[in-house]
């Protein structure tokens, strides 16, 4: 899906916005590209060791948990832990277009929870150039999808040093902090992996996701 016709259906018009509506979100996400830059941070680590709903790394600290984490990962050798954000720029012009005007504020949030899952997608693309034409990659998957806990996070940005690196880190709540960020686990394998669906998260394919049960984002 194209990004206008995303922005238009995370603010509930599946068929596209009337012509007025279109054209301000074409203008809001045009000025957003020119103001907002994403940074991205990774790192790859070996699978170390699989248990019982727990995937291990080769690293001390990381520890995925969860059983949707765990099936999501098998068979793979690798995986890359992703950390992108669209920085503290991004929060403080939604909050202050949302103190202008509500509706603009809601344009300018759902235009920038597009832009972050873009970021995330060229740094994805980056990753793979890495990789033979012949590895495979299931979906990078984020913790609170299925049963992956928030909390993995924490290791995470730790582990990435994300603070330093691009500024994020975590609240109390486990929200990520500025918020248009995102933490993703992407599973590399050298053999093709039992066919699973979805091949991405979220748009409209959660209803056929394995994970769509416990999931804390399925829409
Ligand atoms: S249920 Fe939806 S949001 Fe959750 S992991 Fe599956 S595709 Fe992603």
């Amino acid at each position: 899906m194209d990004p206008i016709s995303t922005i238009e259906a995370y603010l509930g018009f599946p068929e596209g916005a009337d012509p007025a509506t279109r054209h301000t979100i074409e203008k809001t996400y045009q000025e957003m590209k020119t103001l907002l830059k994403g940074r991205c941070v990774h790192e790859t680590f070996k699978v170390a060791a699989v248990r019982e709903k727990i995937v291990d790394l080769s690293h001390p600290l990381l520890s995925l948990k969860g059983g949707s984490i765990t099936a999501h990962l098998a068979g793979c050798e690798e995986v890359v832990l992703m950390a992108c954000t669209l920085g503290q720029a991004a929060d403080r012009l939604i909050q202050l277009r949302s103190r202008l005007s509500p509706y603009e504020g809601l344009i300018h949030d759902a235009a920038a929870s597009v832009m972050i899952e873009e970021v995330c997608d060229d740094c994805e693309a980056i990753i793979k150039q890495a990789y033979p034409a012949t590895a495979h990659f299931p979906f990078r998957f984020s913790p609170g999808y299925g049963d992956m806990p928030l909390s993995d996070q924490i290791n995470i940005l730790q582990v990435l040093d994300a603070y330093k690196k691009i500024g994020l880190s975590l609240n109390e709540s486990s929200l990520l902090v500025p918020l248009k960020s995102i933490v993703a686990v992407l599973g590399i394998a050298s053999r093709p992996l039992e066919a699973r669906a979805p091949t991405r998260c979220g748009e409209d394919s959660c209803q056929a996701c394995p994970y769509y049960e416990s999931c804390h984002f399925r829409k």
